[in-house]
This record gives structure tokens, sequence and C-alpha cells, in this order.
């Protein structure tokens, strides 16, 4: 076992925070979790049940009735000191996400910085949740609207970005005056319990956030059963989305669901290539392909397709593969044994249906959960990759002749997240805008999440927006009142 070695050793917890207490599971059984560039074991974490969940449920009602008392401004304020906190340990936050999600460093101190910015973005949104005067519908009558915190809410998130995916829920949340509950991913607890622990020195009340660790479902059939908890957000695939938002049709639990994507990248005939080819990089390769936002499926118009590919592949030989913690890499282990057997698959069917292997190794499975990158051409529509996120960093290139088939093939998908397309001229830039059925368009613009702007999707990718003013709606409940004249 092999221990992260921090300047604060007590961001490395391995027990849940519930109601302001570090404790373990009521059974006593832990989970194991490992680094995925080299299996090592870094230590455990309590596998929670039902029960435990209950007392959590529990908790965070406490903490939920002490937090919606409190002043708009002081919540701002506990928030602001969380972000600060996250800053102020971004070495150590970074470290450890890099260990137990294999990242490589600079990208997880990246994604601090990021999830420290939705903190700070809700402590200032905290004190904006406006309400409205509205002319009655009688004589005298006054009408008013006033915004009140939804309640006890849960979070399930993912893996991919262990801080980020917990604060732009976690900050709206809080922000609103509602108390929450943290379920994260079983391969990157740690990440979350080190945010639990800043969050009390922040001086945020016990219970009103709270992280549960253990296998999913019984915790999650548990906060959907409580009619306590009020609202679920959960980040992560399709199908369980699908089922935890059936679970929450008994109370009436209201969702936000960010889930599968299947993003399509155009290069159109008057793109700028080498901005395109940055965007391509940027949008493809970050996490190493493991981002719901990635570019999935690259569609370019015949006419710049050679050039397109030259350029992609010439910056594709610049790609370091190896652990998160060498120098200079930016490529590393994929999160487990399935992701690579996933690229792999997706890679034989695409080459048994004719794509062309251009640039990158035949993949194999070697030690550590690695896959070099790959670039494909000659993809068509019907190849796997075109269908399901690829979760890896394996680009395959569709060549299309006109606008209307890029939109077309674009858009032939039941995801509807984010897309991405490069194009110098305006005309072309608002049709293809307005013809896109994704939640999140990339305009000459390779990167497109942060704090500011409603992230989310359409059609299976989703229900609901993070990031924004629009956020913390999610966790607001709207009331009327009717003020009757004499
Ligand atoms: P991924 O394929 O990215 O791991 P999942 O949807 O399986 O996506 O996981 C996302 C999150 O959902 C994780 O925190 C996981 O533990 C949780 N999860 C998985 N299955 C269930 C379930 N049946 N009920 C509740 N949460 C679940």
């Amino acid at each position: 076992m092999t221990q992260p070695k921090l300047s604060n050793s007590k961001l490395f917890r391995q027990a849940c925070y519930i109601g302001g207490e570090w404790v373990g599971a009521q059974s006593g059984e832990t989970l194991d979790v490992d680094n995925p560039a080299n299996g090592d074991i870094l230590g455990q974490v309590p596998n929670c049940n039902a029960q435990d969940a209950a007392r959590a449920i529990a908790e965070a009602d406490k903490g939920f009735q002490v937090w919606r008392k409190k002043t708009a401004n002081e919540r701002s304020e506990c928030l602001y000191r969380w972000y600060q906190l996250m800053l102020d340990n971004t070495e150590d936050l970074g470290k450890l996400m890099t260990l137990e999600q294999g990242k490589p460093l600079a990208e997880s101190k990246g994604e601090v910085q990021y999830a420290a910015s939705f903190i700070k973005w809700f402590a200032e949104e905290a004190r904006r949740s406006y309400g409205e005067t509205i002319p009655g519908a009688k004589p005298d009558q006054h009408i008013v609207v006033t915004r009140q915190p939804i309640g006890v809410s849960v979070a399930i998130t993912p893996w991919n970005f262990p801080a980020a995916m917990i604060t732009r829920k976690a900050g709206a949340a809080l922000a609103a005056g509602c108390s929450m509950i943290v379920k994260p991913a079983e391969a990157t607890p740690y990440t979350a319990l080190a945010l639990a622990h800043l969050s009390a020195e922040a001086g945020i009340p016990a219970g009103v956030l709270n992280v549960i660790t253990g296998k999913p479902r019984p915790i999650g059939e548990a906060f959907t059963s409580s009619p306590v908890v009020r609202k679920l957000s959960f980040t992560g695939s399709t199908v369980v989305g699908g089922k935890l938002m059936a679970q929450c049709a008994e109370h009436i639990q209201k969702v936000s669901l960010e889930l599968g994507g299947n993003a399509p990248f155009i290069v159109f005939d008057d793109a700028d290539l080498d901005k395109a080819v940055e965007g391509a990089m940027a949008s493809k390769f970050r996490n190493t392909g493991q981002t719901c936002v990635c570019a999935n499926r690259f569609l370019v118009q015949d006419s710049v397709h050679d050039a397109f590919v030259e350029k992609l592949t010439a910056a594709m030989k610049k790609l370091k593969v190896g652990d998160g913690f060498e120098e200079g890499v930016n490529q590393s282990a994929l999160i487990n044994r399935a992701a690579v057997e996933k690229v792999t698959q997706h890679y034989e069917d695409a080459m048994s249906k004719g794509a062309q292997r251009v640039y990158g190794p035949v993949p194999e499975g070697k030690k550590g959960n690695y896959v070099e990158p790959l670039l494909l051409t000659d993809v068509t529509p019907d190849m796997q990759l075109c269908h399901e996120e690829t979760f890896g960093p394996l680009a395959g290139i569709i060549r299309f002749k006109t606008e209307e088939e890029a939109i077309r093939i674009a858009n032939d998908t039941p995801y509807g997240l984010a897309a991405y397309y490069y194009s110098q001229n305006i005309h072309r830039v608002w049709r293809v805008a307005d013809g896109l059925d994704s939640g999140i368009i990339g305009v000459n613009e390779g990167a497109v999440s942060n704090a500011t702007a409603p992230f989310g999707g359409m059609k299976a990718s989703g229900l609901g927006r993070e990031g924004s003013r629009h956020g913390m709606e999610e966790y607001e409940e709207i009331k009327y009142l009717c003020m009757g004249g004499e």
C-alpha cells in the first residue's frame, strides 16, 4: 500500500463525512481504492449501505434547518472561504487526484482551480437569488415571487472530474440554501473527502455538506426512496441516469442529469485549420479523452481533409503518454481495464469496416491501463466509435461534402451534449449554430466548460443546467404570494 505524501496529511481521509463527523460504515465494511497508473492500493474507504445513507439523510436534514436560516451573505462568506482553501491546497488536492484518477498532475491542479471557480461563482450568486413582483390580476392585488431552497439534495458524481463535478453541484446547492450529500464514484473518493475536510475548515456547519462512500446501488436507492430528499443531481452514464430518474418518480424528486455525449467536431472548408487543430487537441485529448464533452467524431470537409489530417497528426506526435506524475506527460493511464478494452474494441470495429490507421500503434494491453493516441481516417457513421462515447484517445475522421450533410450526421445521435465547429464565415456560423441539437456549442473554440456558462445537454444527454445563474435555479423552488386587496 502506498499512501499519499501530502504537505497537509489531514486531507487524506479514509472515512465518510456525515453530520460534521468522520465515520465508517455501520457494517465496518470497506472498499479498496487504487492508482490506475500502476494498480497500487492507496487505501480504503467505508462501503456504506442503505442504513448509513439513511443516517446521512437525517444529518443533512438537520444541516438544512440550520443553513436555510443563514443570511445569503453568511452563506456566501462560507463558500468564499471554501474556495480560498481549495486554492491554498491546490498542490495536495492535485496529488490526491492524480493518485486516484491518474490524470497528469498539471491537469489535476488545473481541475482544482476549475473546481474552485464554481465555489467562487456560487459564493457570488448566493447573494443574487432575486425574486420578482408582477402586476396583480385584480384591482389592489399584488403578486410577489420569491425563491426558496428546495431542501436536502444529493449528488452522485463520476470519476473523470473528481473535484469539479462535485463543486458545480455543491456550490449551487449550498448557495441556494440547501444541504447536500455527495456520493462520489468508487474510483475517486479521496478528492471528495478532502473537499469535505476543507468545507469544515471553511466554517460550513455540520450536516450541510456530507460525503458518503460505497457501492452505489443501495445508497442510490436509499436516496430516492426517502421523501426527505428533494433533489438528485447526477453526472454519469445515460443508463444509470435513466434508472435514477425512474426511481425519483416515487417521491417526485427534482432531477438534474448530466449524461453521456457523442460530440461532433466539424471542420468546414473556410476554417482556420491551425485553430481547428488546436481546438481538436484540447477537446479530444484533455483528460486522455475521458470527458463527456470530448470530441467523439471528427467531420472534415473534403477539400481541407488531407491538410487537417496532416496538421492533426503533427500535433498528436507531441503527445506524451505516461504516469501522471512524470514531467511532460499529458496522456495518462485510463481509469481501468474496461476503459482500455472499450477503446480497443472501437478501434477494431472501425478497422474491420474499412477505417485507415494514420497515426498510433495498434492498441495492446499493457500494465497500467495505457492506450497510445490513435488517429483513423475513412471513418463512416455506421462504426461503433460514431455511436458510443469512446472515452479514450482515439480520434476518427469522417469526410463530408456539404454543410447540410455535416449537420445531418452531427445530429444523427440520441445524444446532444456538446458540438464543435470551425468556420470563418459568419453566415455559416449562425446557420450551423441554429442547426445543431446540442446544449453546448464551441464555435471556433475547443474548451467550452467554465463556471459562468450553463452546462448541460439535450435529448439523451440530460436535463437541467449547471454553472451560470441557471445552476442555482436547479436547487430552488419558486413560491408566489398573491397579496389580496381590500
Ligand atoms: P461511468 O460509466 O462513468 O462509471 P456510471 O453512471 O456507472 O458512469 O457512474 C457514475 C456514478 O453513478 C458513480 O458515482 C457511480 O457509483 C454511480 N452509480 C452507478 N450505478 C448506480 C446506481 N445503480 N445507482 C446509483 N448510483 C449509481
